[in-house]
């Protein structure tokens, strides 16, 4: 395949990252990923939007606009024949003078296949293993994922799926997703320390009337549903928490209809 990186298409085999970058030493980068359906690039302007956010937040110069960013991803599109994958976008920190400070990084895109959970996952829904954790600037995208990657061997011996981080009784979100809850009817999302997933705000959307809020852990555990989205889980159902079971240990009804109200909106999306 193909994938953009030394400021030109060229074959992924050939993109490289010199070993002193910041992305590298001090783990100081930004990225985003997206997925086409029939060679869409879906809800595209929000990842850009979100990745542009990211790299201003993080003080990491970006020489890419908008226009240009969306035609380099509608050229790999065309020429990987990519119908159905994953693009990542991914701003590295730069060579650093002091080795510390944020310089002037690489830009890479490049196209993956797509990880989907197994249908099995969303019939029955999956586990998740809690943790007190909040993360740092959990509002930008930036390649630090060490801790749930070092967490990750835990939660697969506890049979969970991922992992849902609380601080102080109160939710944030998953490792790579953000959290619903569902109680007596009402569905609520936490705002504080989450990332803003694109596959969030299609679920706001799709209901006007999720309420955005702070949920109490114990709230969570007593919810009716709960369920996770992002943008390679869509929406997953979330059935137990640690050794508590969620509603009656199914994928509830509301989380169900979302479910197939997302698959159509999507559909809608990609002609
Ligand atoms: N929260 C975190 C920490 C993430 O890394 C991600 C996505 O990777 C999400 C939430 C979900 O965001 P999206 O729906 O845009 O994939």
């Amino acid at each position: 395949p193909l994938c953009f990186a030394r400021n030109q298409i060229i074959p992924s085999s050939e993109a490289t990252l010199h070993p002193m970058d910041i992305g590298l030493i001090r783990g100081y980068g930004i990225f985003d990923f997206f997925r086409t359906e029939n060679f869409v690039p879906l809800f595209l302007t929000d990842y850009l939007d979100r990745f542009i956010g990211s790299a201003q937040k993080t003080y990491l110069p970006l020489d890419f606009n908008k226009e240009t960013l969306r035609n380099i991803i509608l050229e790999l599109i065309e020429k990987n024949d990519l119908r159905q994958g994953g693009i990542r976008m991914l701003l590295s920190g730069g060579m650093s003078d002091n080795h510390f400070s944020p310089a002037k990084g690489d830009l890479f895109i490049f196209c993956e296949d797509l990880m989907f959970p197994g249908e099995q996952k969303y019939t029955n829904g999956v586990k998740l293993s809690s943790i007190e954790h909040v993360r740092a600037l959990a509002e930008i995208k930036t390649t630090n994922y060490t801790f749930p990657v070092w967490l990750s061997s835990n939660w697969k011996k506890e049979g969970a799926e991922d992992v849902i981080y609380h601080h102080n009784g109160l939710i944030s979100e998953s490792s790579r997703s953000n959290i619903f809850v569902i109680k007596n009817g009402e569905i609520f999302t936490p705002d504080q320390n989450v990332l803003h997933g694109i596959t969030r705000k299609r679920v706001l959307e799709l209901s006007g009337s999720i309420k955005i809020q702070p949920i109490g852990f114990d709230e969570t555990l007593a919810a009716d549903e709960v369920f996770m989205t992002s943008t390679t889980k869509k929406i997953l159902p979330v059935t137990r928490i640690d050794d508590r079971q969620i509603g009656n240990g199914k994928p509830g009804k509301i989380t169900k209809e979302l479910i197939q109200a997302f698959q159509e909106m999507e559909q809608k999306n990609s002609g």
